[in-house]
């Protein structure tokens, strides 16, 4: 059940599931259901308010749950992945003006075998997968049209992702394309 997020300091709205009633858009996991089934704990988190934004039906159910599955799918053949996503731009407000209706969604993600010492086992070679897509309808449901490099995914959010990897290997998986 999608549950307010009471960690959040005092003065800040907190955000209820019927904030969203009749928005017409989707109350959209970041952090999806299917990645936290270890236990009801875990997955009940991920229903925690913070972790949702608004997303059109088309995206949520349409290329944004097939990355999902894919990267669940590269999980079950022995990686792991660490996924980063979030909403850019603006479209409007919902929940009298409380909640942005971002322009796109974006996420990226980095493929390692599973193993310890993640940072100093990134290569060149390693694996990364960037999206950017339009939180709107009519935008079918193929994740991979939408792939962008890293560093696109940098440029519009301002966030350096892989900070731990030195720059000379970021330069190389943030670079290029998936
Ligand atoms: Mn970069
Ligand atoms: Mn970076």
């Amino acid at each position: 059940k999608f549950h307010v997020d009471n960690s959040l300091p005092s003065g800040f709205k907190r955000i209820t599931t019927g904030d969203y009633t009749g928005s017409g858009y989707d109350r959209g996991h970041l952090c999806n259901s299917k990645d936290r089934t270890k236990n009801k704990k875990n997955n009940d988190a991920t229903f925690n308010m913070t972790n949702i934004l608004p997303q059109a039906a088309d995206n949520n159910q349409g290329p944004w749950v097939k990355l999902e599955d894919f990267g669940r799918q590269l999980a079950g053949q022995g990686n792991e992945l660490y996924i980063i996503s979030g909403g850019h731009g603006l479209q409007f407000f919902i929940a009298n003006g409380h909640v942005a209706v971002p322009a796109q969604t974006w996420k990226v993600i980095i493929v390692l075998p599973v193993g310890s010492n993640d940072v100093s086992r990134v290569t060149t070679a390693t694996r990364t997968i960037a999206v950017v897509m339009p939180n709107s309808g009519s935008i079918g449901s193929d994740w991979r049209a939408y792939r962008v490099s890293v560093d696109q995914v940098e440029a519009i959010t301002g966030f350096d992702f892989f900070s731990n990897v030195s720059s000379g290997i970021q330069a190389v998986i943030e670079g290029r394309v998936d």
